[in-house]
């Protein structure tokens, strides 16, 4: 795991311990498959690499999970395929894009870095806050797309 990955599992228990909240036993195991996870997973995902290592019942992943999001330690992404997707909330680093595939379900890392500008500028012009949050683009990944005709 790198030093980012490992920095975000030390910010979670330390947040938690201070908030008052007992270690759960799930909520190691969840923590841990968040921060080795490569792009968002699904609660099913989790349960199935959490599977691997010990037993965790679902509701207790729900828990850890739901804790996490309240203290803005994960991200719950709506990819409009009614799962929710999972994702750690590094605190280095720009906040990454998707795109949801609505075909496989993949989910595709954007390089949004002038998408986050241009929102930065709006955001000035109009005067408000926008949270740096994931934002979840819709449509279908390289594999799934029809090859279309050479132009
Ligand atoms: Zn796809």
């Amino acid at each position: 795991m790198n030093v980012d990955r490992e920095r975000w599992v030390t910010r979670v228990e330390e947040t938690l311990r201070r908030s008052g909240h007992h270690r759960s036993s799930a909520r190691p195991a969840v923590v841990r498959a968040l921060a080795e996870a490569a792009a968002p997973l699904t609660v099913l995902e989790l349960e199935t690499r959490i599977r691997l290592v010990g037993r965790v019942g679902r509701a207790s992943i729900y828990h850890a999970l739901e804790l996490l999001c309240r203290h803005a330690l994960a991200y719950r992404l709506d990819c409009g395929d009614g799962q929710a997707r999972y994702l750690a909330a590094h605190a280095d680093g720009p906040v990454r894009h998707y795109l949801a595939c609505g075909r496989c379900g993949a989910m595709v890392e954007l390089a949004t870095a002038r998408l986050d500008r241009a929102i930065g500028r709006e955001a000035d012009r109009l005067g408000v806050a926008i949270d740096a949050r994931p934002l979840v683009l819709h449509g279908v990944c390289a594999q799934c797309r029809p090859v279309h005709p050479a132009r």
